[in-house]
């Protein structure tokens, strides 16, 4: 056990993967837990709660909110309700030196991204959607207010590592490691009879169902160039997506010399809350070690952009700007939906997303306000609802 005291967390999207592995390493880093929010789980929010001995919870469905009132009704802890109620929450809980981790899964977690800049805290963050819909916005809002955003997605996490190693102006390139999903080498054939249990056996991660579609699809590389452009300020061609199966590297950076300083570790996301906990310093470890000889090789290669479009997609939409991306975004949310519940195919889910982002680009392009952003997610949504 360490003496100094460590800054307080606040998670969000407590019930989720990320949220659940943020917990754990939060009770071994000895990290108090100020506060959590969750979408619909009183239940497990209600042990969290009660495990942690939280100040505050917040439920994003109101009905869940009034179940959580009930299951805590003998204790002191204060319940927010609705997003509003979260957004509440991030402003009256923990001081400046708290961080916020957001793991809210979905387009759902902008508006706690933007309530925690505002309020001054250190964002620790795993929605990569913030980043996706409005990554000028939260930008220009993090340098406004002095506010560093550590990334908790491990690719992002191993650049931001890799750039401890040299200068912004040294970047040549940043080389993206995905894992090409469990569809990897495969033909459009063989895709388009792909099952939602086929497409949820992925091979290393371990994670929710929305993102392990995405990782199938290779829309989640997509979704991390995005967020890779913003957070560390290069251009999309700076970007290099290489497709490594091992899920060992977790992204590099080459800098003007040629060298290139890649991260490595065993896959485990809780390395990723763990650095952003602890970040600049660096704490006992949680995960395993590494074993380099039983890993034997590492290989890499290039996707497949013709057989999983959507990688070629999103790189676009960056080109395009404006709320192109949260257009994207939001068409492939609902496509995913529409996936998971068996209504449409993995080609047909490409086509509804590739759809919507051509029919909406030419208006959405000159969007950049926060309500902009917020009007296409939502003409998106109907737009794609509309193609299913
Ligand atoms: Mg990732």
């Amino acid at each position: 056990m360490e003496n100094n005291a460590k800054s307080p967390v606040i998670i969000l999207g407590s019930t989720g993967s990320v949220g659940e592995q943020a917990v754990d390493v939060a009770i071994r880093t000895d990290t108090p837990i100020l506060a959590l929010s969750a979408n619909r789980n009183a239940k497990r929010v209600a042990e969290q709660a009660r495990a942690l001995s939280v100040h505050s919870c917040a439920m994003a469905d109101e009905n869940a909110a009034k179940d959580l009132r009930l299951l805590l009704a003998d204790t002191n802890v204060k319940i927010y309700s609705g997003m509003e109620g979260i957004c509440q929450m991030i402003a009256e809980q923990g001081e400046a030196d708290t961080t916020v981790l957001n793991s809210i899964i979905g387009e759902a977690g902008l508006k706690p991204t933007i309530a925690t800049l505002q309020a001054e805290k250190r964002l620790a963050l795993a929605n990569k959607e913030s980043l996706v819909c409005a990554g000028e916005i939260v930008m220009n809002l993090a340098e406004e207010k002095g506010i560093e955003i550590l990334p908790v997605d491990s690719e992002h996490s191993a650049i931001f590592q890799c750039l401890r190693a040299g200068k912004k102006k040294e970047i040549k390139r940043i080389l993206l490691t995905a894992s090409g999903g469990p569809f990897y080498g495969f033909t459009k054939e063989q895709l388009s009879k792909i099952t939602v249990a086929d497409a949820l056996a992925h091979p290393t991660w371990k994670m929710g169902a929305k993102i392990t579609i995405d990782s199938a699809t290779l829309m989640n590389k997509g979704f991390e160039v995005i967020e890779a452009v913003h957070l560390f300020g290069v251009a999309p061609e700076q970007i290099k997506v290489l497709v490594h199966r091992e899920s060992i590297m977790h992204s590099a950076v080459e800098y003007t010399d040629h060298s290139t300083i890649a991260q490595l570790s065993v896959p485990d996301m809780r390395l990723c809350v763990q650095y952003a906990l602890t970040h600049p310093e660096r704490t006992e470890a949680v995960i395993d070690e590494l074993d380099l000889t039983r890993v034997g090789s590492l290989s890499f290669s290039d996707p497949d952009t013709e057989t999983f479009p959507l990688l070629r997609v999103a790189i676009d939409s960056i080109g395009a700007g404006g709320a192109v991306p949260a257009v994207l975004n939001a068409a492939n949310e609902i496509a995913v939906a529409a996936f998971l519940q068996e209504k449409i195919s993995l080609p047909k889910l490409f086509q509804v997303v590739e759809n919507t982002v051509s029919a909406l680009e030419r208006e959405a392009k000159a969007e950049k306000s926060l309500e902009g952003i917020f009007r296409f997610d939502e003409i998106a949504r109907i737009h794609a609802f509309e193609l299913i």
